[in-house]
């Protein structure tokens, strides 16, 4: 029999986590035992206090076997670990309450599963993706499986790219592209790409956790969290992927919490050898308003453009689609579409499908003929990219102004405010840089741009009237 008079929950926890801390990582060691308190001790039984029943299963499922030999050699062998939950506030319930669970009673949580057990035995933890009132939502990892290595096409636009996904997909984790960057213009196959990574991994390697998340759902998700006060959950969940996908990161820009929090969350997956995937619409160089160090991050795997399909490429996506289709068409029509249609992957796509409905619809042929009107028709309605100096343009022609005027140094409300306009759409419209824009009207620096972007937001909010104009004007550009 040991001796227990002398001990303390204090001291024989103290003990234990100098044990533990010789034998984990650092990084592992701060964000799962330093949150722990010993609150009580009895005979053969430690307590101690976590913060939530997330984090009781982590430590269930990681570090169980360490945490039994630390206290076996503190308190011998019918040494017990039991666990008091703290549960965050919520509404409904104020007095946090604590909830006491044995240790290692259940079966560990299988990772893949692990949503599951997340929203069936925690209803209090704040699982993101659980919409609240619909019970027993499956969370998968989110990934479509039509977007598929087999059908993403390779060229010279997108070969880095693709055999650098292929690299990560077979070691998830395991090679210097990490995080894995894809960057490119719209329409060029970012997302599929993304997914394909995703969809093969689990292929691959099936016992991974997986999550793909636009960067949009990802900071209302967070914003969320906020609201109902459940940020560490929150965090706790992502911590918990093995892979995850951040689709259209640049959406991030400007949304300093939501950063703030991507950050700790990366930082944490990267430390523990796990893989991040990002898509961007813009090189990480070229990315406003994401704080610097959130950048340098970006910059410590690898960033691999995907640039506009070369004809070659244009010509076997379309071949790919028609066999996916199950449709022929002879070669020359193929071609000319794959020779008109060059702005990107969607629009290559819209304009064989339409392509394809037209002749079947109206039980035509396809001609050459055919493939005119509807090229021609559907390059037509194709956005075109607007200029600075189309905006500036519209901008004055509708509040009566020269483009001379916009551009100059008046301080006229009116005009100062046609200008701000101007450089606000041209930020939402162009992928030119701050600066950029602020030297194409009227050579200010990319402070004043930014200001007149912050300008507008707020008018479009507060100035009824102002919202009109530039809702006016917005429709322009969008026709
Ligand atoms: P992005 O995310 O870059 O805007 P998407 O991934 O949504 O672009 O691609 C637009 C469409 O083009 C999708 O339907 C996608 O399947 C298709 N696509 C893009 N690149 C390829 C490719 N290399 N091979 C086959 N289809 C492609
Ligand atoms: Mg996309």
């Amino acid at each position: 029999m040991l001796d227990y008079t002398n001990k303390t929950a204090q001291s024989v926890w103290t003990n234990c986590l100098l044990f533990i801390k010789d034998n984990i990582q650092e990084q592992a060691f701060k964000t799962w035992f330093e949150p722990i308190k010993a609150i009580e001790l009895t005979e053969s039984a430690l307590y101690i206090q976590v913060p939530s029943k997330f984090f009781y299963e982590w430590l269930e499922e990681h570090y169980v076997k360490i945490l039994k030999v630390a206290l076996i050699k503190e308190l011998g062998s019918g040494a017990k670990l039991l666990y008091k939950i703290q549960m965050e506030n919520t509404i409904g319930n104020k007095q946090p309450y604590t909830e006491q669970l044995p240790s290692a009673q259940r079966a560990p949580v299988r990772t893949q599963e692990l949503d599951v057990p997340i929203q069936n035995k925690n209803p209090e933890l704040k699982n993101p993706f659980i919409i609240p009132g619909i019970r027993n939502v499956k969370i998968e990892s989110q990934l479509n499986a039509n977007y598929s290595f087999d059908n993403f096409l390779e060229g010279d636009s997108n070969r880095l790219a693709r055999s650098a996904g292929l690299a990560v997909a077979n070691k998830p984790g395991g090679t210097s592209f990490n995080p894995l960057m894809l960057f490119g213009g719209v329409g060029l196959g970012k997302t599929h790409l993304a997914h394909a990574i995703g969809v093969e991994i689990k292929e691959i390697h099936p016992e991974k956790t997986v999550l793909y998340i636009s960067a949009e759902v990802f900071t209302q998700q967070y914003v969320d969290s906020v609201r109902k006060q459940t940020r560490n959950d929150f965090i706790y969940f992502y911590q918990l992927i093995d892979v995850l996908i951040v689709d259209d990161i640049q959406f991030l820009s400007g949304k300093a919490g939501t950063q703030d929090v991507f950050f700790h969350i990366f930082n944490y997956l990267h430390q523990n050898g796990k893989q991040v995937i990002l898509t961007s619409d813009k090189a990480p160089v070229d990315m406003q308003d994401i704080e610097q160090r959130l950048l340098s991050r970006f910059k410590w795997g690898l960033s691999a453009e995907i640039q506009h399909p070369d004809f070659e490429t244009r010509t076997s996506i379309l071949k790919g689609i028609l066999y996916r289709d199950g449709v022929e068409m002879p070669n020359d029509i193929v071609e000319y579409v794959a020779k008109n249609v060059k702005t990107n992957v969607r629009e290559l796509e819209g304009a064989i499908i339409s392509l394809i409905a037209q002749s079947s619809f109206n039980k035509r042929e396809v001609t050459i003929e055919l493939a005119k009107q509807v090229v021609e028709k559907f390059v037509k309605n194709v956005k075109k990219e607007v200029s600075i100096d189309y905006i500036q343009k519209v901008v004055s022609d509708y509040f009566s102004l020269d483009i001379e005027t916009l551009r100059s140094k008046t301080r006229k409300r009116h005009i100062v405010q046609a200008r701000q306009l101007a450089m606000f759409f041209a930020k939402k419209y162009t992928k030119a840089s701050l600066a950029n824009i602020g030297s194409q009207i009227g050579d200010r620096d990319h402070a004043t741009v930014l200001h007149a972007c912050k300008t507008i937001d707020n008018l479009l909010e507060t100035d009824k009237q102002f919202k009109k104009y530039h809702d006016d004007i917005n429709k322009k550009f969008n026709m």
